[in-house]
C-alpha cells in the first residue's frame, strides 16, 4: 500500500472512466466470433467482413443503402387500434410496445418507402426483426396494404423484405387476420400487372411464410437465411429424427425448388433492378450505368 496505488491510480482511472466511450463500437459476429468495428460493418451492409455472415439490418439502413443517394420518401401507414385485447403476460402489451419503440426509434415492425433504385422507381417495404421479433400485427398488415396501394397508384413494382418470428401473439386473432389481408393486398398488385418481389431475410418464420412472404413473382433469399413455418427444433422434437444439414436454410430451399435465387446482400440492389426492369419491359441493368426509367404518369404524392 502506498500513495501510488491508493491515490494516483484511482485518480487516473477516474479520469479515463469519465471519458465517454460509445458502448457499441464493436460487434461480435455470431457466426465466426470476429470482433467487427461498427462503422466498417455498417459500410459492408452488416455483412461480416470475415465470414460473409449476413447479420440483421434495419429497414432504414437497408433503404438508405438501396435507394439512389440514400434518398427515399416514407409512405404513411395508418395507425391501428392500440392493444385491442388488453393483453398482458409478464408485461402489459403497451409497455412492450413503448420499450421496442424506444429501442428502435420506429413506430412498429414495418417501414414503407418510395424512391428510385438505379433510376428505377419502386415502392419498398421492409420488416424489422429488432422490433419485437418483426412480429406481424395489425400495423404490419396496414403497412403491406399501404405499400400495395401506393405501388398501384404510382404504377410501380413492390419489393418486400421479410424478417419475422411470426404473428404477434399480443394481438391474437387480429394478428392472424393479417395473413388473408396481406394476401388480398398482393393480389391487388397482380391484378394491376405490377411485379411483386420478395426478399426473404434471416429469419422469416411462422404466419409470415404462410402469407405475403411466399407470394412473390420472384422469390429471393439472402444467404443462409432460415425460412420456415415451424422451426427446425420443433420439427426435430416432433418427429424425433435428426434433420439434414442446412435444413430450411436458403441454399437448401433453393436446391429443393422453394426459391428462385439466393443473393448476397451487396449484389441485391443490382439484381433486383435487373429483374424489375426485365419484368416491366425496360432495358435491363448494365453494371454502373443505366438509362432513366421510361416515364410513367405520376399521380399526386401521398397524402400526409
Ligand atoms: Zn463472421
Amino acid at each position: 500500500m502506498n500513495w501510488i496505488s491508493n491515490y494516483v491510480r484511482p485518480k487516473i482511472n477516474s479520469l479515463f472512466s469519465r471519458r465517454e466511450v460509445p458502448e457499441n463500437l464493436w460487434t461480435k459476429c455470431p457466426e465466426c466470433g470476429t470482433m467487427l468495428f461498427h462503422r466498417e460493418l455498417a459500410e459492408n451492409l452488416n455483412v461480416c467482413t470475415h465470414c460473409d455472415h449476413h447479420m440483421a439490418i434495419t429497414p432504414r439502413a437497408r433503404f438508405s443503402a438501396m435507394f439512389d443517394g440514400g434518398i427515399f420518401v416514407e409512405v404513411k401507414v395508418p395507425e391501428p387500434v392500440a392493444d385491442p385485447l388488453h393483453f398482458r403476460d409478464q408485461k402489459k402489451y403497451p409497455e412492450r410496445m413503448k420499450a421496442a419503440q424506444k429501442a428502435t426509434g420506429e413506430k412498429d415492425a414495418m417501414l414503407v418507402a418510395e424512391g428510385e433504385m438505379l433510376r428505377t422507381p419502386v415502392v419498398a417495404v421492409a420488416q424489422d426483426f429488432s422490433f419485437m421479433g418483426g412480429s406481424m400485427g395489425m400495423y404490419v398488415g396496414n403497412a403491406i396494404v399501404a405499400a400495395a396501394e401506393r405501388a398501384v397508384a404510382l404504377k410501380r413494382p413492390l419489393i418486400l423484405f421479410s424478417a419475422a418470428g411470426g404473428a404477434r401473439m399480443q394481438e391474437g386473432i387480429l394478428s392472424l387476420m393479417q395473413m388473408p389481408r396481406s394476401t388480398v393486398a398482393v393480389q391487388m398488385l397482380k391484378e394491376a400487372g405490377l411485379p411483386y418481389i420478395v426478399v426473404l431475410t434471416h429469419p422469416t418464420t411462422g404466419g409470415v411464410t404462410a402469407s405475403y412472404a411466399m407470394l412473390g413473382d420472384v422469390q429471393i433469399a439472402e444467404p443462409n437465411a432460415l425460412i420456415c413455418f415451424a422451426g427446425p427444433r420443433v420439427i426435430e422434437q416432433t418427429i424425433r429424427e435428426k434433420l439434414p444439414e442446412g435444413f430450411q436454410r436458403a441454399e437448401y430451399l433453393l436446391d429443393h425448388g422453394m426459391l428462385d435465387r439466393v443473393t448476397h446482400r451487396k449484389k441485391l440492389r443490382e439484381e433486383l433492378v435487373t429483374i424489375l426492369r426485365m419484368l416491366t419491359g425496360q432495358t435491363p441493368a448494365v453494371h454502373g450505368d443505366l438509362p432513366p426509367a421510361q416515364p410513367v404518369e405520376q399521380p399526386a404524392p401521398a397524402q400526409g
